[in-house]
């Protein structure tokens, strides 16, 4: 079984400057751009999940959600952050795209061709999965929480995520870990 870097959502809208911004978000970039590296020195998958909304989805305030407008298809707060190092064998999926999906978790999300996450991690024989991004609470806790219940293996880059809220992220880490997960960061690999 091979694994895969996985990486949430680090876009625009969810870094400084952004609709939606993770306080940090940018700090992680740098360090990202180490595992990608290492990954692509191994010759390992790398997959980038980002959130990607129809302007009028449910999940935005003014239509029934919580959210303010954030990542908006093709719009610059959906880019990813321009200072991502991202590799063109890297593998895009994207969540949310209907109008009725929130898409916290990447296991909703679709690549270009349409495969589902997890046909990809099947295809790929992917079975360990290195995860970090944005936001620890909410994408990246749903990602990780669908990832062991599919029984895949997961270790959260502790060093490469950043959460909205510091109270929730931290009780978000104790989940992850009590439902399986590993914790590691880039000096402790
Ligand atoms: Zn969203």
């Amino acid at each position: 079984m091979k694994k895969a870097l996985l990486i949430v959502d680090v876009q625009n809208d969810f870094c400084e400057g952004g609709a939606l911004p993770v306080p940090g978000g940018v700090e992680i970039v740098p360090l990202l751009n180490r595992y990608i590296d290492c990954f692509l020195t191994a010759e390992e998958g790398i997959i980038l999940s980002r959130d990607w909304h129809p302007r009028d989805s449910f999940h935005f305030k003014g239509y029934g959600g919580q959210w303010p407008v954030h990542c908006v298809q093709g719009s610059w707060g959906a880019r990813f952050h321009p200072k991502l190092v991202i590799p063109p064998t890297a593998i895009v999926v994207s969540t949310g795209m209907e109008r009725i999906h929130e898409g916290y978790s990447v296991f909703e999300g679709v690549d270009p061709e349409g495969r589902s996450f997890k046909e990809i991690l099947h295809r790929e024989d992917i079975g360990r999965l290195w995860v970090g991004g944005l936001a620890t609470e909410y994408c990246v806790r749903e990602s990780v929480l669908d990832a062991l219940r599919h029984g895949f293996d997961v270790e959260l880059l502790l060093d490469a995520t950043r959460g909205l809220d510091p109270q929730d992220t931290s009780s978000a880490i104790d989940e992850m870990q009590a439902a399986g997960a590993r914790v590691r960061t880039l000096d402790r690999s």
